[in-house]
């Protein structure tokens, strides 16, 4: 077996190099932070890892679209009925869970106790609904231009929001079509929101401050993973008919997994210079006192308990296998999703992560790692309903079970709407906070610290999708081994 050994070696030494590098990208940074590097210094340092974020991101377009035709022509619609059905029970299942964590953790450490006076609801515009957001979420399912979904998200109901809110305070022309810059992050998007509530009292002009989640390098996954599986289930039943796309689809696959192969060589010095980079920008951690220290070990605790506890006890509980030595083979992937805070930049590694090292069939990988990546996102979920319930104690304000059954079932879908890019989480928060009235400008209290839980709850979101992958695979073994069967590649006694 020195085919066996070597393979371990190889894996071995990555996570090795991965682990020095955040390691001496840690070191690295904190040596440097006394000497105050101006914004542009910081940014010649990070380019190194700006470079690995794109190369990552380069190739997730193809990779989502090439593996999940592939995954989908390969097997018969009978088999991917109930491996699909699978996969969505356990995204259900886990994100519900994640939730509900989220609630207990915040409801029983009770971060923000009331600081501003008690929240006037009085007047307050409903801004979108809870059902504007699901609409918009099963509109990116059908992007109507197939070319655009490949960059664009889009969220249709703040659209008509904004004409329903023009016109009932019959606000001039004058004042909403002041062009308001395009912010450059995320803080300066909130900037500019808290601004536009300022001044402009009642009128939001979302439409112009509020870019859709993932707009920045989003392209609408969703959409993009909806067309795909139907359109290889459809590659698939033609049978001999769909072989020339079935192949190509398969080539085009195994080459973005080829460069995947190249990239990952370069990950660990990318990673060092993500992490260094940010370290080196943060604010001093001073302002993690009182109670936004509180808030980030909530989220912590709670991002935790998912991670360390029910998930890998769920991936015990129905595979019987040991779960640590199948966390201990994501490690890279795990390191990756901390160092990009995009589990869609990730894809490609955890793809590599779970085939090459935990042998995970790429039937199953191909099929519902695009979906899961997209769709599952336990720790953004987690997050949403915590920080929530967080701004509403901070403004003293008492949800009721009602609210908080809206705010659980919001921020569920608010994780599904997310695209997996950094801080995307953030921004779906609006649709979170004005269900139950809310406001929206106060995500500026937790800004400050959302880089970094952010890629906690990215690494959260990764480790939920590829424990999914192994739980899928284990429950859909029988079908796999018949496929295998059907194929002649019969291992009697194989179960
Ligand atoms: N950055 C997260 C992800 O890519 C999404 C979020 O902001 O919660 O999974």
């Amino acid at each position: 077996t020195a085919d066996s050994a070597k393979s371990f070696l190889r894996r071995n030494t990555f996570v090795l190099f991965t682990i020095t590098a955040v390691l001496l990208g840690i070191i690295l940074a904190f040596s440097l932070r006394p000497y105050q590097l101006t914004y542009r210094q910081i940014k010649y340092f990070s380019f190194p890892g700006e470079l690995l974020m794109r190369m990552l991101q380069m190739l997730v377009l193809p990779l989502i679209v090439s593996s999940l035709i592939t995954g989908m022509a390969s097997l018969d619609g009978r088999a991917s009925g109930k491996m699909g059905m699978r996969a969505v029970v356990y995204y259900m299942v886990t994100t519900i869970i994640a939730v509900f964590i989220g609630i207990l953790m915040v409801i029983i450490i009770h971060p923000g106790k009331g600081s501003k006076d008690k929240l006037h609801r009085e007047g307050r515009i409903e801004q979108v609904q809870t059902t504007d957001a699901f609409m918009d979420l099963v509109r990116n399912m059908f992007p109507p231009n197939l070319v655009e979904a490949c960059f664009k998200q889009t969220q249709y109901s703040t659209r008509v929001f904004t004409r329903t809110v023009l016109h009932s305070s019959n606000v001039t022309a004058g004042v909403t079509s002041t062009p308001i810059p395009a912010p450059e992050n995320i803080t300066g998007i909130l900037e500019n929101i808290t601004h536009a509530l300022g001044t402009i009292s009642e009128v939001l002009t979302f439409e112009e401050v509020i870019p859709i989640p993932g707009s920045a390098n989003g392209v609408n996954a969703l959409g993009l993973v909806v067309f795909s599986m139907c359109f290889g289930l459809v590659i698939g039943s033609m049978k001999q008919k769909g072989r020339a796309l079935r192949e190509f689809f398969n080539c085009l696959n195994e080459a973005i997994m080829r460069l995947v192969a190249i990239i990952i060589w370069y990950a660990p010095v990318g990673i060092m210079f993500l992490i260094a980079g940010k370290i080196l920008e943060m604010d001093d951690l001073a302002v993690m006192g009182g109670q936004l220290g509180m808030y980030t070990l909530t989220v912590i605790v709670g991002l935790l308990i998912h991670a360390l506890c029910i998930l890998p006890l769920l991936y015990f509980i129905v595979t019987h296998r040991n779960p640590w030595v199948f966390i201990a083979g994501l490690l890279q992937a795990l390191i990756t999703a901390l160092g990009t805070s995009s589990s869609s930049a990730t894809l490609p590694i955890t793809f590599r992560c779970l085939e090459e090292n935990n042998g995970v069939d790429r039937r199953i990988t191909r099929f519902v790692l695009p979906v899961g990546a997209t769709i599952n996102m336990d720790g953004t979920a987690l997050y949403e309903a915590l920080a929530a319930i967080f701004i509403a104690q901070v403004n003293n304000y008492e949800l009721d079970f009602g609210q908080i059954i809206t705010i659980s079932i919001t921020a569920t879908a608010a994780s599904i709407g997310a695209a997996g890019i950094p801080q995307a989480g953030l921004v779906t928060m609006v649709i979170v906070l004005t269900s139950v009235g809310l406001p929206t400008e106060d995500i500026t209290l937790i800004i400050a610290v959302d880089w970094f839980l952010d890629r906690l709850r990215t690494t959260t979101n990764v480790l939920g999708d590829s424990l999914g992958a192994g739980i899928v695979e284990h429950l859909s073994r029988h079908e796999l081994d018949a496929q295998d069967c059907e194929l002649g590649n019969c291992e009697p006694g194989k179960e």
